[in-house]
């Protein structure tokens, strides 16, 4: 018997409130409008290029069939092959993945990387499956998304609950449809198959290289300032490890289940040792609880919010205390609270800067991919280091130049590169 996924999981419906893609929008339209953009131009950045959604059975281990639903959404290439990754989650919705397609054009244009955006998810709850379940849902649905990925096309990647052993199901279940072993269809793949020395810990280092030079730009001194970290997963356990390295005083870090705060100061490998033993941050010893809300406004002077996306709204912006915001996750800021925040000279280091170095490092990975020479992990770090140097120099270049926030500059540097590529292709 077949039976729907949504019996089991429900999926989420919004009404009359505002969806990620709005959110995009907006941050798409303040920039358009500073820009003076071609109306016509604009009609098609506001919208991705092609969505593909799909729905397909799975066989559960007690031989049940379930239907899922998962979507690609290729938002644009006029940089290159679309770029972005693949997240499972309960809360999948088509309008999230065209969002997030939309900040992948941006972060790839931002980051001087030869890609486009592009990104995928299931409306699934991992957790919730065996692995050999989570194996079939994954070359279920890589199969049926194949017709329109590939090396020169759309190249996938890790996000939010999926990991290299998920893109090692993709790459495989493309390579048995091609008859090749094309590595460079998707990125973030395990060294074994083709991945690369320093992507697993790529997003955090670019986290934390985005900080030091908002520090340089802003003459912040790193040295025993204080930072927060909202979420502790791939991102923000790396941004800890390699800000603590600045100099920076990590004083508290949060998960799912809650958070923990020390006036002394967080070392990367006590709460690491407390994670893996204990699977979550809440109630390291010598630390006094903090919750996921309470976190985001602590007297400290940065602040990464590193887990969900919409965390910084208008109702808790004018309570954030941090003089840097530097954002690991995809759209954790509302735009009314990108305004309260600049009115208040909080500088937020948007994500399609700050969590640019996962992408970044992709990008490297797909070169080595292509060329069959693989690179040190000092080549790969020092190759990601330029490529964000240089990107945050140009999004603050242009900040400056227009009087405006952070993440206006960086959209407007952007789309200033996707329209010169549309043009010169003969788009528009
Ligand atoms: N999922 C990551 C992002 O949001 C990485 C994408 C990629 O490497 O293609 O930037």
């Amino acid at each position: 018997m077949l039976e729907t996924i949504s019996k089991h999981e429900g999926t989420p419906v919004s009404v009359g409130i505002k969806t990620q893609y709005d959110m995009a929008v907006e941050q798409f339209q303040r920039a358009a409008d500073i820009m003076k953009l071609d109306p016509n131009i604009q009609e098609i950045l506001r919208k991705p290029r092609r969505i593909l959604t799909v729905n397909f059975p799975v066989r559960m281990d007690d031989g049940r069939i379930l239907l899922y639903q998962g979507f690609r959404s290729q938002h644009n290439n006029a940089l290159g092959p679309y770029k972005g990754g693949i997240r499972y989650h309960p809360n999948v919705t088509i309008d999230e993945v065209m969002a997030l397609s939309m900040w992948m054009t941006w972060k790839c244009a931002v980051a001087g990387i030869p890609f486009g955006g592009g990104k995928g998810g299931v409306t699934v709850n991992p957790k919730s499956l065996s692995k050999t379940e989570l194996e079939r849902l994954s070359r279920t649905f890589f199969s049926m998304i194949s017709e329109i990925v590939g090396p020169f096309r759309d190249i996938p990647a890790p996000d939010v609950y999926t990991d290299g052993q998920t893109m090692a199901w993709f790459m495989d279940e493309y390579s048995k449809r091609e008859h090749l072993n094309p590595f460079a269809v998707v990125t973030g793949k395990p060294l074994i198959v083709g991945g690369s020395l320093g992507r697993d810990s790529a997003t955090g280092r670019g986290v934390s290289i985005s900080v030091e030079e908002a520090a340089r730009h802003l003459k912040m001194n790193l040295k025993n300032s204080t930072c927060a970290i909202q979420g502790w997963g791939n991102c923000g356990s790396w941004a800890h490890k390699f800000i603590e390295e600045t100099g920076a005083k990590i004083v508290a870090v949060s998960d799912s289940k809650g958070g923990a705060y020390r006036q002394s100061g967080l070392k990367y490998n006590e709460v690491n040792d407390f994670k893996q033993k204990t699977g979550s941050v809440l109630n390291l010893p010598g630390t006094q609880a903090v919750t996921n809300e309470e976190l985001l406004e602590m007297d400290v002077d940065i602040l990464i919010p590193a887990a969900l996306e919409d965390v910084i709204t208008a109702d808790n912006a004018k309570k954030i205390r941090a003089k840097l915001v530097a954002e690991g996750a995809n759209g954790p800021t509302a735009p009314e609270a990108d305004d309260i925040l600049f009115r208040n000279k909080v500088t937020v280091v948007p994500d399609i800067l700050a969590n640019s170095g996962g992408v970044s490092t992709s990008y490297l990975e797909w070169v080595q991919n292509l060329q069959h020479l693989y690179w040190s992990a000092e080549e790969v770090d020092h190759r990601l280091k330029t490529i964000m140097v240089n990107a945050f120099a140009e999004v603050w270049k242009t900040t400056q130049k227009h009087n405006v926030d952070m993440r206006t500059g960086a959209y407007i540097y952007a789309i200033g590169k996707v329209t010169d590529a549309m043009k010169i292709r003969g788009w528009v």
